[in-house]
């Protein structure tokens, strides 16, 4: 292992063992052409780890491998696909405090929230292991009583796995889990900004006893020659990518030369309603979580704050009390409760959303403004008041701790404000009336909807958005289904 880190936390890393080079075929190994990547910690810019970096060659042997492997995986019984998934599930409970620490140094985020998402990336793995026995087909009778219709699922095939950098194990596992449950071999290629984790889950995979080319892994900076050669070898069946709608919309086009089936999980632009008769204090905690969960760096972060005008003002002063006392800091300190951003590109990113909204009219009531040159890619928790319609940020992805507020006097007016966006992914609604939630919820055009919740994510939950926001679901049987094709066989007996 080549980490480069602080002696305190070395031995706990030195424990995990993070590979650093590509798998391909069961085996660790380097690029054909030699080359390295630097990782670098979010909260100083120093070089953790150096990784591989794979060419079209090495993508080529990546298909070689998970094609040599898939018709002996595809034929392996379900129960013995389930106990290698439970397997890893129990390896990285054990292994939590680690991982966490490395995603925590690779990502910037905190260290709860990086033990959060350990345990959520785990449970993919156990509730896989547990759904993939149960899978059912069907028999029927055609409606004509002339012949029966039997209806069975099988693997899609050579799944080529891509996953951003701001959940480095979850939006891993929740790709990883249900492929291989199903039976399909897999080509993972995580973010480069954050590969160790995804490394360190594959070595997991091995240790549980995942069969040679099973799972291969790929890590690159020039994604997309290598996920070209890869999506257009007529080996390939199935595109499953996480991350932003405009690389999604890209690869759909070259995913198109083959036909392959698509999972795409991509960006969003989600609503945080509060409604008159909600339980502010209930909501200001709702939206500490919708919104400052990985420092803000999450699809389903909360990105428009829609208040209605009697509870304005009340939320607003709750929502800046428990900003202003986030501690920010580098992820790794058991302290912090927000981390860096993951570049100084998103920092300058982020201030320019807030400096475009402060110059169209909004007034900053928390923060507002980025620190001066610094180590790290830090952004203050910023709040925003009186945020025009025409702002920015309340169209494209903030991906940062700015939480911008209009305030709305009637539902018509909030629900057309709500559905103005490409997006489709979550909604967050807060208000005292259950059933009225429900009725709003059925106005609101995204894939999932927190009622007085500001978390969705669960394995056992259909996740997923509407319009460009993305096709398909991960998590839950929909999520395996995804990783299958269904074939209907019409007899008679
Ligand atoms: P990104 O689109 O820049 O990168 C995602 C992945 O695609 C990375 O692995 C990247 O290396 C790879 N990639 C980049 N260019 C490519 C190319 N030309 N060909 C093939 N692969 C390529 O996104 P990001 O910045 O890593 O992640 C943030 C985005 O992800 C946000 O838009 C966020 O909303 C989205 N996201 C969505 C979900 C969801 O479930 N809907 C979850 C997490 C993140």
């Amino acid at each position: 292992m080549s980490l480069r880190m602080h002696e305190s936390v070395r031995p706990v890393l030195d424990r995990l063992d993070v590979p650093t080079d590509l798998l391909v075929a069961g085996a660790w190994r380097g690029g054909h052409d030699g080359g390295r990547i630097d990782v670098r910690d979010p909260a100083t810019g120093e070089v953790l780890a150096s990784v591989a970096d794979a060419g079209v060659p090495d993508a080529q042997d990546a298909v070689d491998a998970a094609a040599a492997a898939a018709a002996g995986w595809a034929a392996t019984a379900p129960r013995a696909r389930a106990e290698l998934l439970l397997r890893v599930h129990t390896l990285m409970h054990e292994r939590s405090e680690e991982l966490a620490l490395l995603i925590s140094l690779e990502n910037g985020k905190s260290l709860a929230d990086a033990r959060s998402e350990v345990a959520y990336a785990a449970e993919f793995f156990r509730w896989y292991g547990e759904e993939v026995v149960r899978l059912r087909g069907q028999v029927g009778l055609s409606p004509g009583g002339g012949n029966r219709l039997v209806v069975t699922h099988r693997p899609v095939g050579i799944s080529v796995l891509i996953t951003p950098w701001n959940f480095p194990a979850a939006m891993a596992t929740r790709k990883i889990a249900p492929a291989l449950a199903a039976g399909c071999t897999a080509i993972l290629k995580p973010a480069t900004e954050t590969p160790l984790t995804a490394l360190a889950v594959a070595a997991l995979l091995q240790e549980a006893g995942l069969p040679d080319g099973v799972l291969n892994v790929l890590t690159t900076r020039r994604p997309g020659p290598v996920i070209e050669a890869v999506l257009t070898d007529p080996r390939t069946r199935m595109l499953s990518f996480t991350g932003s709608t405009e690389i999604g919309r890209r690869l759909l086009r070259t995913a198109a030369d083959q036909v392959l089936k698509c999972g795409m999980e991509l960006g969003g632009n989600a609503p945080f309603v509060v409604l008159a008769d909600a339980d502010v204090d209930a909501a200001v905690e709702g939206a500490m979580v919708a919104k400052m969960r990985n420092g803000g760096q999450a699809c389903t972060a909360a990105n428009r704050f829609f208040v209605q005008a009697p509870v304005h003002d009340t939320f607003v002063e709750g929502l800046v009390a428990r900003m202003a006392a986030v501690r920010v800091g580098p992820g790794s300190d058991e302290r912090t409760q927000c981390g860096p951003l993951i570049n100084d590109d998103a920092v300058r990113k982020v201030d320019e959303l807030v400096q475009d909204a402060l110059a169209r009219g909004a007034r900053a009531v928390l923060g507002g403004a980025r620190p001066e040159d610094g180590p790290g890619s830090y952004y203050p928790p910023t709040v925003l008041v009186d945020v025009p319609a025409d702002a920015r940020l309340l169209h494209e992805e903030i991906f940062g701790p700015v939480a911008p507020v209009v305030r709305f006097e009637r539902e018509e007016e909030m629900l057309t404000m709500v559905n103005d966006t490409e997006y489709g992914l979550v909604s967050y609604l807060y208000t005292g009336e259950l059933g009225r939630g429900l009725r709003l919820a059925e106005s609101i055009d995204s894939g999932m909807v927190g009622l007085n919740r500001g978390l969705v994510s669960d394995p056992a939950a259909p996740f997923g958005g509407t319009k460009q926001s993305g096709l398909g679901r991960e998590g839950s049987t929909e999520g395996l289904l995804e990783f299958m094709e269904t074939q209907y066989v019409a007899t008679s007996w």
